[in-house]
This record gives structure tokens, C-alpha cells and sequence, in this order.
């Protein structure tokens, strides 16, 4: 990164554009610290991808998640908030409290004194070579994008968490029939989203049920070939969707060896707080969190991370 040929100075930077990226920048554009948020790839991050949000609160109807990601964006542009289109490339922070530096889309470098990562999680996949190769010819990772091409048909949807149980109901209003692949004898779902699932009459959930193969004619998928991994009996569902809904991977290939993180790849905040191991570098919502990864508590955290960010550039003032 060319460190001579900085575009802009930034007081905070914010990456990021999910809750915890917007919610920072309402805080952060409040206290004065002028903040500019580049949105990645996915401006409004995971929530743009889901239907109805039940539980953020403040909504005793529900929203839907683009609404409540355009209100969110609305909200932090309100007070000065920059909303760029943008994607940051490469970081290099300073360890010992100077400028911390940021490339986007591979050739403009900005510097900032306090920088906000709320970069958030991606969908996981099954890793299967037939996943791949009929990936957006049949599988998909988000029903809600997908959903609409198979009209009629029948689908498979895998995994046995919220995101599964949420998008095997939003598939069987548009479906004929949704088998639902949980992997265990039972679902990680919460309880309301189980019931929600089980009282749907078209969806069949099949239990101790793992993928072998996604089955196709070499241009669409025709079925999906699923294991009992107790009776080791396999069967062929003939299905032309195939949703996969098993959870998610920080996205944080960028700070590697320059953040701690964990195992996963999730970064590490100090305990009660959003600051990383770098000082005036913060990170916010489902990057630093894996236990609870709720809008809401990706919203809190982005909160936390501008009013820490707004202590840190008071304490080097002082
Ligand atoms: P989760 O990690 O909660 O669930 C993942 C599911 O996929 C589990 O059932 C898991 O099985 C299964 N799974 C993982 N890997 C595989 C694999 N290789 N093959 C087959 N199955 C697999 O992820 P979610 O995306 O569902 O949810 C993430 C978070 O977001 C949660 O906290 C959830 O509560 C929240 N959420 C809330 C919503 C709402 O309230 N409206 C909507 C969507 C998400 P196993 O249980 O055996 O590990």
C-alpha cells in the first residue's frame, strides 16, 4: 500500500455496513467524529439477504430486513454519516497509537486515527465439489435471493439452526414440497422457529441426514443423494433446489496476522469492549461475536465501538 499517496484523512473509519457498522456511525456521527462507513459488497450486510426481522426492537409488527437496513443507513446519514460503496483491500495499523491506514477497491488509501471493523459473516458451505458446481444452477446459500426460481417445485434446504428453520418457511409458501436436512436428532433452533417449522405441512424434515451429493444433468441440479448417518442407509430425493443454511464464517481473511483472533477466525476484543489488540482499532457486531450473532446485539456492540472510539481520541488529546 503506496502510504505516500493518502486521498483522505478519516477521524473514524467504519467497515462495514450491517448493524454494528450503522449503529457505529450513529454514535460515532453524534459525537462529531465525522465518520465514513464503506459498505463491502453487501451494502447492509446479512439482513438484506433475510425477510421478516421479528425481534429487533422497536418493531411490534416485524420489518423487513432491507427496510430496516435502508432506516439504519437513513438514520446515520441524518447526522453527517459518508456511506461509501467500497471495499477495503488491505489495512495496516499502527501498533503504537499513530495513523492507521486502509486501501479500497484495490488503489485509494485513506488514513484514519480510529478505525470501527463490523465486516460481519458469510454463509458456509458444505464444501462438496457437486455444491460447487451447480452453485447458482440449482444451490443457493440464500432462499430469500433464490427462493423465487422454483416456484412449484420441490427444494431441499440443509441445516437445523434459525437461518434453516426461517428459510425452509419462506421456501415452502413458494414450493411444493421442502425437505429439511438436519444433520443431529435434533434442531439448534430455537423453539418458536422449530414449531414454526413443524406446523408447516409441506416441509418433511428428515433427522440424522447428511448430504452425500448433489445430484444434476451436468447443467441444473435433478436431486439430492442423503445419508442416515445412523442406519448408513442412503436414499435420492429429486429435488431442483438445493438451499444450504449452516451458519456462518467471520469475515476476516483481511486482518490475519495483524488482529488477534481465534481458532474460527473470530476476532478478539478485550473483555466489556470492542477494542482489538491494536489501540484505536475496534470491531464490532458478528466479526467479534459467535454466541450470540443477533442484529440487536451487533447493533449494541457497534455503539460500544464508537463511544470507545470517541474516549480513545479524547484520551490522546488530552
Ligand atoms: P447456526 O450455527 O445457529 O446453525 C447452523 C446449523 O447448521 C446447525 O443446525 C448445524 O448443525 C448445521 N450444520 C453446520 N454445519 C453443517 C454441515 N456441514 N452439514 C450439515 N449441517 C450443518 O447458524 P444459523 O445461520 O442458523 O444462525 C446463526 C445465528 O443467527 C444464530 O444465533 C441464530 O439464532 C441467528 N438467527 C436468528 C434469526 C431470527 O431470529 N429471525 C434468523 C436467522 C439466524 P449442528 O446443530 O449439528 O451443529
Amino acid at each position: 500500500m503506496n502510504k505516500e499517496q493518502v486521498a483522505e484523512h478519516i477521524k473514524c473509519l467504519i467497515i462495514g455496513s450491517g448493524p454494528a457498522g450503522y449503529t457505529a456511525a450513529i454514535y460515532a456521527a453524534r459525537a462529531d467524529l465525522k465518520p465514513v462507513v464503506y459498505t463491502g459488497i453487501v451494502p447492509g450486510g446479512q439482513l438484506t439477504q433475510t425477510t421478516e426481522v421479528d425481534n429487533f426492537p422497536g418493531y411490534p409488527n416485524g420489518i423487513k430486513g432491507p427496510e430496516l437496513m435502508e432506516d439504519l443507513k437513513l438514520q446515520a446519514e441524518r447526522f453527517g454519516t459518508q456511506v461509501r460503496f467500497g471495499y477495503v483491500t488491505k489495512v495496516d495499523f499502527s501498533k503504537d497509537g499513530g495513523l492507521h491506514y486502509a486501501e479500497i477497491d484495490g488503489n485509494t488509501v485513506v488514513s484514519a486515527d480510529t478505525v470501527i471493523i463490523a465486516t460481519g459473516a458469510t454463509a458456509k458451505w458444505l464444501g462438496l465439489e457437486s455444491e460447487q458446481k451447480y452453485n447458482g444452477f440449482g444451490v443457493s446459500a440464500c432462499a430469500v435471493c433464490d427462493g423465487f426460481f422454483f416456484k412449484g417445485q420441490d427444494v431441499a434446504i440443509v441445516g437445523g439452526g434459525d437461518t434453516a428453520a426461517e428459510e425452509a418457511t419462506y421456501l415452502a409458501k413458494l414450493c411444493n414440497k421442502v425437505y429439511m436436512l438436519v444433520r443431529r436428532d435434533e434442531f439448534r433452533a430455537s423453539k418458536a422457529m422449530y414449531h414454526r417449522v413443524i406446523n408447516t405441512p409441506n416441509i418433511e424434515v428428515l433427522y440424522n441426514t447428511e448430504t452425500e451429493e448433489i445430484l444434476g444433468d451436468g447443467q441444473v441440479v435433478t436431486g439430492v443423494r442423503v445419508r442416515n448417518n445412523k442406519t448408513n442407509e442412503t436414499k435420492e430425493l429429486a429435488v431442483t433446489g438445493f438451499f444450504v443454511a449452516i451458519g456462518h464464517k467471520p469475515n476476516t481473511e483481511l486482518f490475519q496476522g495483524i488482529l488477534d483472533m481465534d481458532e474460527t477466525g473470530y476476532l478478539i476484543t478485550k473483555p466489556d469492549s470492542t477494542a482489538t489488540n491494536i489501540p484505536g482499532v475496534f470491531a464490532a457486531g458478528d466479526v467479534q461475536d459467535h454466541v450470540y450473532r443477533q442484529a440487536i446485539t451487533a447493533a449494541g456492540t457497534g455503539c460500544m465501538a464508537a463511544l470507545e472510539a470517541e474516549r480513545y481520541l479524547a484520551t490522546k488529546e488530552d
